[in-house]
């Protein structure tokens, strides 16, 4: 029968070991491989055999199991346990043993396969073959597994494994090197010694779930380093399942996060502070959130404080835990307590550079003792530094349970401290501006005051003069004498306005109201103003309706927001027309002063309400005035409970609206 050619080696230049005694078909055999392409060593005693599976390194090794020496089996024993030699395939091909016992005993001492004599070529060929593709994919495999394990070495990684049940029964170098625990003391459930107290009951359960579902695994907690600091880890960790769905291992792996949730906290630290310091203008009030918030995100223990004329004031601390002041808030703030030369808020006022201590610990003399008794592991200090100058000092605080301070924290703080520092700046300056305003309007009473009686008396007197009392007045004098009452006059409503506005301003302006047709008054004050614009050459229009507009309000101050609409109205127009409309809508009454005058620039809409402010224009300076009229007028409606809002573009005049409340109709 024609026989196929054996097919190749899978490896070219494999090397077969042919151990057999019987030299016939040891030849016969060795035959057969050379002419499938291997290459063949042969051996004819156990002994030798073994000498040469170390010297030559052979692919495979063929054994005869009746040798005359050793038994073939104890051959692929020492073959088998031997660590440089345990991975190479043995084919037994024996004449004698033959029986299924026999092969059963070969194969349980390790042995890959076992051909029984005569033995088809072909099928010695593709059984050598099969056993060296077993091989080979075996050795890659290693050779991955290998990688995979330098790789993990080599990465910052924590690498576990774990029993079906959970339980660590290995020792984990990753682990021992990472937490310095003694292999043998994690085992079972023996790591969790090394979780922070305040995670620890967290974990195990989260663990214990994980297990009992058979599902994957994450957490993040606090895990102590073997330098004693607490490091925020991430772990992950999934169930190797068997053929049968079975949990067969699991694999586990932690991950220092420290530097990623360090990062978290100062950007969620940022926000918030600036929520805290945008919440109220004076700063101290605000501070003691900042201090909380900074315990809250990275720290034990913060303080703030300010430098005063007679020296730092502490004037905020916050401490973690909350709460009332505890022992240990106590020590911090003794240890960093602003009048101490040596502590760090002291110096960091003085010198204005920030101080860092990553680790507090070897540190020596009068601090040690102090830092020590509040457990203090690192801290930082930095200046509170605004327009230059150093306005105080902020100081975090860490103990054992959280991550050390680094530069880049200091960097971070110095930050938030500007921040603090701005708002310290600003809250100074308010409250600087809020009492020179304050003075201000004290002034203006006063001095108002104080100028009206004088003019009250060089009024009263010209009446007097102008009445003939003292004998009668030539023409050149009644009309000098007409001009000086015209001027006192005008200098009378000055002194009032600037009264009534510091009034207005103080909160003294009383409100007396009344029931009144706003109809009415309208056309009063129109009435007054008319003959000034007739005589500008301005047409004059009053709009109002014939049937009363009763609203309950306060009469003067109502009359004197419809003339200072209008004088400025005619004031500030040279040509066209000045009107004046009222109506009752939605509840309000409306009226509408417009003219076709000068108008004002977008820029200077808001600026007119303000006090003493004046457009620089030809008619305010030709005409004179306070700049103080709409400021009292504004305050006038809101103090009534309405309001007045202006619309105007330049050169196509303005249209100022007065809104009131009206009585609810019935
Ligand atoms: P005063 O009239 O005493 O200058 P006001 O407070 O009454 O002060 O007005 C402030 C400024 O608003 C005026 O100087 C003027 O520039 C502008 N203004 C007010 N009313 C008008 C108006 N009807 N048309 C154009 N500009 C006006």
């Amino acid at each position: 029968m024609n026989q196929p050619e054996p097919r190749a080696p899978v490896r070219r230049h494999a090397l077969v070991l042919n151990v057999d005694d019987y030299e016939a078909g040891r030849y016969a055999t060795s035959r057969v491989l050379r002419q499938a392409g291997f290459e063949v060593v042969d051996a004819a005693t156990g002994e030798e055999a073994l000498r040469l599976v170390r010297s030559e390194e052979p692919d495979l090794v063929l054994l005869d199991v009746n040798l005359p020496d050793l038994d073939g089996f104890e051959v692929c024993r020492r073959i088998k346990t031997a660590p440089e030699t345990g991975t190479i395939p043995v084919l037994y091909l024996s004449a004698a043993y033959r029986t299924p016992e026999h092969r059963v005993q070969g194969l349980d001492l390790g042995a890959d396969g076992y051909l029984t004599q005569p033995v088809e070529p072909r099928e010695l060929v593709a059984t050598v073959n099969a056993l060296l593709r077993a091989r080979e994919v075996e050795e890659a495999v290693r050779a991955s597994e290998e990688r995979f394990r330098s790789l993990v070495a080599a990465t910052s990684a924590i690498v576990w494994t774990a029993s079906p049940e959970g339980l660590i029964e290995t020792e984990q170098p990753a682990w021992t090197e990472f937490t310095g625990q003694p292999g043998d003391e994690m085992l079972g459930w023996g790591w969790l010694a090394c979780v922070h107290p305040d995670d620890h009951e967290r974990v195990r359960r989260e663990w214990a779930n994980a297990i009992a579902a058979r599902a994957q695994f994450t957490a993040e907690y606090r895990l102590r380093r073997r330098d004693g600091e607490y490091r925020h880890v991430g772990v992950s960790a999934i169930p190797l399942l068997d053929g049968d769905g079975g949990v067969r291992e699991w694999v586990g792996m932690h991950t220092d996060v420290t530097a990623r949730r360090r990062a978290e906290a100062w950007q969620g630290l940022f926000a918030d502070v600036g929520a805290a310091l945008a919440s109220s203008l004076e700063t101290p009030s605000t501070l003691p959130g900042v201090a909380q918030r900074v315990v809250d995100a990275l720290a034990d223990w913060c303080a703030v404080d300010l430098v005063e004329a007679e020296g730092l004031r502490r004037v905020a601390q916050a401490w973690s835990g909350g709460g009332p002041r505890t022992e240990r808030a106590a020590a911090f703030d003794a240890a960093f307590a602003v009048e101490r030369p040596a502590s760090a808020p002291f110096q960091v006022a003085r010198t204005g550079q920030p101080v860092l201590v990553a680790d507090a610990a070897p540190a020596q003399g009068e601090m040690a003792e102090a830092l020590r008794r509040a457990g203090v592991r690192s801290y930082l200090s930095v200046a509170l530094v605004a327009r230059g100058q150093v306005v105080g000092v902020l100081t975090a605080a860490a103990g054992d349970g959280l991550p050390r301070y680094t530069a880049d924290d200091a960097a971070r703080l110095e930050e938030l401290g500007g921040r603090v520092a701005l708002a310290v700046d600003n809250a100074r300056l308010y409250a600087e501006a809020i009492h020179a305003n304050a003075a201000k309007g004290e002034f203006l009473a006063v001095m108002s005051h104080e100028l009206r009686t004088p003019l009250n008396a060089i009024i009263g007197y010209a009446d007097l003069l102008d009445a003939g009392v003292a004998g009668e007045l030539n023409d050149a004098q009644r009309e000098q004498l007409s001009r000086i009452r015209v001027g006192s006059k005008h200098l009378l409503r000055l002194i009032e306005e600037v009264l009534q506005f510091s009034r207005l301003e103080a909160g003294r302006e009383e409100v007396h109201r009344e029931a009144l047709d706003l109809a009415g008054l309208t056309r009063d004050a129109a009435a007054l103003v008319e003959p000034l614009a007739r005589g500008k050459g301005l047409a004059f229009r009053v709009e109002v309706p014939a049937e009363p507009v009763r609203v309950e309000t306060d009469g003067g101050k109502v009359h004197q927001i419809v003339l200072n609409l209008l004088s400025n109205a005619v004031k500030f127009t040279d040509g066209g027309e000045v009107s004046v409309s009222l109506a009752a809508r939605n509840g309000h009454a409306v009226l509408q002063v417009r003219d076709t005058g000068i108008g004002i620039a977008p820029e200077n809409l808001e600026r007119i309400w303000d006090a003493f402010s004046q457009v620089e224009q030809a008619p305010t300076r030709r005409v004179g005035g306070t700049g103080l009229g709409l400021s009292v007028t504004r305050n006038l409606a809101r103090l009534l409970g309405g309001d007045v809002v202006v619309e105007s573009a330049p050169g196509r005049g303005s249209a100022f609206t007065l809104r009131l409340p009206m009585p609810a109709a019935g």
